[in-house]
């Protein structure tokens, strides 16, 4: 055992994690589909509970005690998901989602900003949520969108990206990390750059906050959005961090309660952000949820799960490299803990005998078809890591490929 993996107990940290002694078939269960969703830690559900059964009511509304209780939960939520990606919680917006709040953009800033003739840059290693509401816009506006091209690893051509940067540049949006190589952009060169060209920026941080710490203002963005349940945290929560004079000058795109300052026959005035763009009852109980899964990971960040994660990823690597017959995508770039394995045999197949052994993958598209199709492969079989991951498993894991080799060779 390592200093770090001594330093780091997780052991202990699986005890929180109920879900993780369940069993397939008779095997113990070996979760490496973090990517897609990341299991929960008992106290994130009993955060819930606990709203949900101690201090229910509705948000903002009416003058009694345990609607005041539950609005004070609310925002005390947000003040601590702001101080998360030190922002300020005026600045951060309550979505369902990583893609409601992209779509939130593109319909908002995009109606109000964007043009026929003007460009959108992305890359072609986006998930389909940073790609699908530009393209909307795009045929709202009559706009152009712009793909960056990744190399044979699936890693983002810097050098394709800066010269497709162009006086029509809009605005451009790329993952902070790729969902399939899991590998990490260069976000604060790439947002200097296109600043300095004058487009706004937005990163699509989903699979990037439960991994690293992230700062919007050393970025230099204008949009930062992540979801809840890849961040230890439940579903149907994410956030839209904005640039606040950006966020103002937004117009609503969904009305209702809330959102409103006044109503008349006539019209309506709205609030300031972020309540402009939060119509009706929000998610509130789930935001209390995400401030606790966010106390719990900055726990385990002080007790040293960076370097727990790292050395974690390392040793996937290092043992992936023993098998001959899959080529693993993600070059030699800081990684969220992503392996993402192309091989010449039907990787679905592979999938559903992995999970005869108790091994939680995932293979397919990953909702990034341009990325496949990029690198001429229909799917990956993708090894995702979280806090609770072991070595044990990645050796259960290794001798299941070096069978299942084995069995088609
Ligand atoms: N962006 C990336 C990089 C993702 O990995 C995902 C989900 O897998 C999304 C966006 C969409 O997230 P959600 O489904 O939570 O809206």
């Amino acid at each position: 055992m390592s200093q770090v993996e001594a330093n780091f107990n997780v052991a202990k940290l699986r005890r929180e994690f109920p879900q993780l002694r369940k069993r397939i078939g008779n095997l113990p269960l070996c979760y490496f589909d973090s990517a897609a969703t990341v299991q929960k830690p008992r106290i994130v559900v009993d955060e819930l509970n606990h709203c949900l059964q101690k201090s229910y009511a509705n948000v903002h509304r009416a003058a009694h005690s345990l609607a005041t209780e539950a609005t004070s939960r609310f925002e005390a939520a947000r003040a601590e998901v702001a101080e998360f990606i030190r922002g300020e919680a005026k600045e951060c917006i309550f979505t369902k989602g990583t893609t409601d709040a992209i779509n939130l953009v593109a319909q908002s800033w995009g109606n109000l900003h964007v043009q026929e003739g003007d460009e959108i840059l992305l890359t072609q290693a986006e998930h389909h949520a940073n790609i699908v509401p530009w393209q909307l816009l795009a045929q709202r506006t009559g706009a152009k969108i712009v793909f960056a091209k990744v190399d044979e690893w699936g890693c983002l051509d810097v050098a394709d990206w800066l010269s497709k940067l162009g006086a029509n540049t809009k605005l451009v949006a790329f993952g902070h990390a790729s969902n399939v190589t899991g590998a990490v952009n260069p976000v604060a060169a790439l947002t200097e750059a296109a600043k300095s060209n004058g487009s706004k920026v937005l990163i699509d941080g989903a699979q990037a906050v439960a991994h690293l710490s992230v700062d919007v203002h050393a970025i230099g963005c204008d949009f930062y959005v992540f979801s809840g349940h890849k961040l230890y945290g439940p579903n149907g929560i994410g956030v839209l961090w904005g640039r606040y004079p950006v966020l103002c000058e937004m117009p609503a795109v969904n009305g209702g309660g809330e959102m409103i300052s006044e109503v008349t026959e006539d019209g309506f005035t709205t609030q300031l952000p972020p309540l402009r763009f939060e119509p009706g009852t929000p998610a509130w109980p789930e935001a209390c949820a995400l401030a606790v899964a966010i106390q719990w990971l900055n726990i385990q960040r002080s007790e040293g799960l960076a370097s727990y994660e790292f050395e974690l990823y390392g040793y996937l690597r290092l043992r992936l490299a023993e098998l001959s017959g899959f080529r693993v995508l993600g070059a030699d770039q800081p990684n969220v803990g992503i392996a993402s394995l192309v091989s010449d045999d039907a990787v679905q197949d592979l999938g559903f005998f992995l999970d005869q052994q108790g091994i939680a993958v995932r293979v397919g598209h990953h909702c990034a078809m341009p990325l496949m199709k990029a690198l001429g492969v229909p799917g990956t079989l993708r090894i995702s890591l979280a806090a609770y991951n072991t070595r044990a498993e990645i050796d259960h894991l290794i001798e299941c490929l070096a069978q299942w080799e084995q069995q088609v060779s």
